[in-house]
């Protein structure tokens, strides 16, 4: 498949090697950079489909690589970092990263990660060609010019907030969305109450939106970073 390129942007050459040797062993083409600047400027002239950010690079940081790309590009941008600090994960997703890993990871953490966000890019392709008001995601439908929600065919009632917080995840699937996005997009401010007021609506949601039959959540909590609606795989 052409399209599937991928950037590897990593200044530390072993985790590099097994990073673009794991994914060239899967049929993924790569594309390496060890800096900032290289990254920036590969990802403009090669069009990558996607792009592996390690944010500790020693010419640039990685949140200003972000910046850069995300002035002129959507590529999907997953984070990989050894920092556990939750809090360059967040500015990192704020900025506009799609999705986040963190040092020391697996090869099949990574793989997945990368599928799916392969999945995502396909999904988004078919859905600018189809320009289809309706969202599907397993047993779950949202009909956004009717603004009518069915999970298995039976209507869900939600409340104006919860429509907002399921149309928001769902327009995003696939990516974590922090806190801070999701109570700017509903409330337009992240204070801490509305933070403590997501946590409630997003709770009753969730309850709406369980049933027996599907035992995979669809929405992830990523503990103090935020929320993801997963796509389900029927
Ligand atoms: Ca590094």
């Amino acid at each position: 498949m052409e399209t599937s390129k991928i950037l590897v942007v990593e200044d530390d050459k072993p985790v590099r090697n097994l990073i673009t040797t794991t994914l060239r062993m899967h049929g993924y083409t790569c594309l390496e950079a060890a800096g900032g600047s290289e990254a920036v400027m590969m990802a403009s002239s090669h069009l990558p489909s996607i792009v592996l950010l390690d944010l500790g690079l020693p010419d640039m940081d990685g949140m200003e690589v972000i910046r850069q790309i995300r002035s002129w590009s959507s590529m999907p941008i997953l984070v990989i970092s050894a920092r556990s600090d939750d809090r360059d994960k967040i500015d990192a997703l704020d900025l506009g990263a799609d999705d986040y890993i963190t040092k020391p990871f697996s090869v099949e953490e990574l793989l997945a990660r990368v599928r799916v966000t392969f999945r995502r890019l396909a999904h988004l392709q078919k859905m600018e060609g189809a320009e289809s008001p309706l969202y599907s995601n397993a047993g779950l439908k949202i009909d956004y010019s009717a603004n009518t929600v069915f999970l298995n065919g039976t209507e869900l009632h939600l409340t104006q907030t919860e429509y907002r917080l399921l149309c928001l995840l769902a327009q995003n699937t696939g990516k974590v969305l922090t806190y801070n996005y999701i109570t700017r997009n509903i409330w337009g401010s992240s204070w801490e109450n509305n933070l403590a007021t997501l946590r409630v609506v997003m709770t009753s949601l969730r309850r709406k939106l369980s049933s027996s039959k599907d035992s995979e959540p669809m929405i992830q909590t990523h503990v103090g970073i935020g929320y993801r609606m997963v796509k389900i795989e029927n």
